[in-house]
């Protein structure tokens, strides 16, 4: 496998055609401030593929933007799949771009889990595994313009979950004490405030609005968990595993919350 490059795996927005800003159907709400159908460029976006209120998102209206992540695979389809062609200038380039753009960030959404678990020592016994998913993956995104949109996404995730699963179970083996299992569970607007939940299983939690004010989240699997307007100001977050930083941008947090070190604070946050 090739060395893993940790930068191909977050957005670059400079080496992309603004697919995001594009592909995407918007409904006007409290994310987006406009309606838009799928393929329809936002008003907002340029034609230098950069977004022209991108300092003042959500004082706009387009709060949503700013909890996307696309993993990179924006740039992926921009620079590989579509050798630096811009959908502005072929329709036919552009419709065969945006049904790719999809898989792709799915499968790199696949590829920026396994790399994070492959950095985990405890989970040396499946790093052999991960690696080969990491490989079989990667070799997916190659898959040209033709072959991409045909793939069945969810077979390849159904094949990689388990293993990431795996990856977290001998992680969070080593965290002392009950362990709570809350994958999958409806917790919006729960009062979790300093819960116990260090190496916990919320993965595909829904905590919409959850108080995990003061909550120990140490170690604790947070994969796909639904943290949108969840209060996290004075949670310790050290060492969570496969946390997202869009997770981190959909909340609400506070000075006291503890990250681990891979995030940044967001700016919105007091
Ligand atoms: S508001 Fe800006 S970031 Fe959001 S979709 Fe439009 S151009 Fe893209």
């Amino acid at each position: 496998m090739s060395t893993i490059d940790p930068a191909a795996l977050r957005a670059d927005c400079g080496n992309c055609f603004g697919l995001c800003c594009v592909v995407p159907a918007f409904a006007r709400s409290t994310d987006f401030a406009v309606d838009k159908a799928a393929g329809q460029a936002c008003p907002n976006l340029g034609e230098d593929s950069r977004c022209g209120i991108h300092t003042r998102l959500r004082e706009r209206g387009f709060k949503g933007c700013t909890v996307y992540d696309c993993f990179g695979a924006g740039q992926k389809v921009s620079q590989v799949t579509f050798l630096g062609q811009d959908w502005r200038k072929d329709p036919g380039a552009a419709r065969r771009m945006f049904a790719v753009f999809p898989v792709m960030r799915d499968l790199h959404e696949l590829l920026r889990y396994l790399a994070e678990a492959l950095e985990w020592p405890a989970a040396g016994p499946v790093h052999a595994e991960l690696r080969a998913a990491f490989a079989e993956t990667e070799q997916l995104t190659l898959g040209g313009a033709d072959t991409l949109p045909a793939l069945d996404v969810d077979a390849v995730r159904g094949s990689v979950n388990p293993l990431l699963l795996r990856a977290s179970e001998l992680v969070r083996a080593e965290v002392p004490g009950r362990r709570r299992d809350h994958r999958g569970a409806d917790l919006v607007g729960a009062k979790l405030r300093g819960a116990a939940l260090r190496g916990a299983n919320l993965r595909g939690a829904l905590l919409i609005g959850a108080d995990l004010r003061g909550a120990d989240l140490r170690t604790a699997d947070v994969i796909g968990a639904d943290l949108r307007d969840a209060d996290l100001r004075g949670a310790d977050l050290t060492g969570a595993l496969f946390l997202v930083q869009s997770q981190l941008d959909a909340a609400r947090g506070d000075r006291a919350t503890v990250l681990p070190a891979t995030m940044h604070r967001p700016a919105h946050w007091a």
